[in-house]
């Protein structure tokens, strides 16, 4: 899957670029580093969004099952949901789902 490997090396960038960030706030430390530490929570930012396109499998919830209805749980936020109708992203953070293989 391309698409997924050009996400991660993305978010290794982005990883890269915080730890220069994170060099770079030790070392104007006394003339104050406020900037470096807006850089770091920006590109913290950018890593979290990125993760969410990179499809994970929703795990089955197998002890609480709705009649009819299998549960699913989101491997991001943890929040359940019914596979009623499968959603491609979780409705509540936007995490990308891969249900290959569940069908
Ligand atoms: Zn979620």
């Amino acid at each position: 899957m391309e698409t997924q490997k050009a996400l991660e090396k993305h978010i290794e960038e982005c990883k890269h670029r915080i730890e220069i960030a994170k060099e770079c706030m030790l070392l104007h430390k006394d003339v104050g580093a406020s900037s470096c530490m807006d850089n770091i929570k920006e590109w913290e930012t950018v890593i979290l969004a990125l993760e969410k396109q990179i499809p994970k499998k929703a795990k089955e919830d197998t002890e609480e099952s709705v009649r009819y209805c299998k549960v699913y749980i989101c491997p991001s936020c943890g929040e359940k949901f019914t596979g009623g109708s499968l959603s491609n992203n979780c409705y509540h953070c936007g995490q990308t789902f891969d249900w290959r293989g569940w069908e």
